[in-house]
């Protein structure tokens, strides 16, 4: 099997409207995208913060600029008018923690995907609001990202933590500090293996300026030591980005032997086989699962995580 669970049924701009993107006939692109690359399961995860309720969690003035839609009106709409898992990707905010599984806990979930792009009040993956203005170092910010990416994991609230390395979504903007980076993700490390969140592996870090998958190879080693299982997701904020560069996402699986993906329903997690549904009952092995030339094709980038 193969899943995209990270999907986002509008991009990130605030005219994308819920009323002009959560349709039937727009779910429906996303399926026939995933088909077409093989891709059995798919979720919808929107973004918390354009959702009302998500006030009643954090008042951070980027969140207030957002809010305008009606989560149980998102809810009932993937229930009812499409056939895809309902998720949501759910900003991981410290202190926050009561008041977030409150809000969890009032929907019926498949899934929740669990993002730190905020360490405190500021942007991790933004320019507004970003925690790289007041002369903090990469080696200072890099540190308080991953101490709070491994807080979001023992907080025990998410199914998935996502884009794991977030924070070199600049690329050669704002470049990795120097040497062995492992050094940071092992700050993240006891929350992963504790809390026993599965990873995602997400295919969106490619289409932004680090070029490169979330995450990196080596922190993806070290969860995988740590027992944490795969999620698999492209981040596509479009269908064409649907199982965008999966190819490239199943090499590097492939490579570290990983072998099943997780699959969720009302919040229960179980593992099945990886391999793209060839037809009815044949599974394809990893390496071919995406024939050349179907995968989706890249972005040019632009929206956010
Ligand atoms: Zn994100
Ligand atoms: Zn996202």
């Amino acid at each position: 099997m193969l899943t995209d669970y990270h999907l986002h049924l509008r991009s990130d701009a605030l005219e994308a409207t819920a009323q002009e993107h959560f349709t039937a006939a727009n779910a429906a692109r996303y399926r026939s995208a995933a088909r077409a690359g093989g891709i059995e399961e798919l979720g919808v995860s929107e973004h918390v913060y354009r959702f009302r309720q998500a006030l009643d969690v954090w008042r951070h003035p980027f969140w207030l600029e957002q809010a305008h839609d009606d989560l149980d009106a998102y809810c009932t709409y993937v229930r009812e008018q499409t056939d895809l898992r309902l998720g949501l990707e759910m900003d991981y905010v410290a202190g926050a923690e009561a008041r977030t599984e409150r809000l969890l806990q009032a929907h019926g979930f498949d899934y929740v995907i669990g993002s730190v792009h905020f360490v405190g009040d500021e942007a991790v993956d933004m320019d507004e609001y970003g925690v790289w203005k007041g002369g903090r170092s990469t080696e200072q910010v890099w540190t308080r990202y991953f101490q709070v990416l491994g807080e979001a994991a023992r907080s025990g609230l998410f199914d998935v933590l996502a884009h794991p390395d977030l924070v070199k979504v600049w690329g050669s903007q704002r470049p990795a500090p120097a040497g062995d980076l492992r050094r940071f993700y092992e700050l993240a490390m006891d929350g992963i293996a504790e809390s026993g969140i599965a990873v995602e592996v997400s295919t969106a870090g490619l289409r932004k300026r680090a070029r490169e998958l979330y995450p990196a190879p080596a922190f993806l080693e070290m969860c995988l030591q740590a027992g944490a299982p795969v999620s698999l997701s492209s981040d596509a904020h479009s269908p064409q980005e649907v199982g965008a560069d999966y190819e490239r996402a199943l090499e590097l699986l492939s490579r570290l032997d990983v072998r099943e993906l997780c699959v969720f329903d009302r919040r229960e997690r179980r593992l099945e086989p990886l391999g793209a549904a060839a037809a009815p009952g044949h599974a394809v092995p990893p390496g071919q699962a995406v024939p050349p030339g179907q995968a989706a094709s890249r972005a040019a980038g632009g929206s956010s995580s």
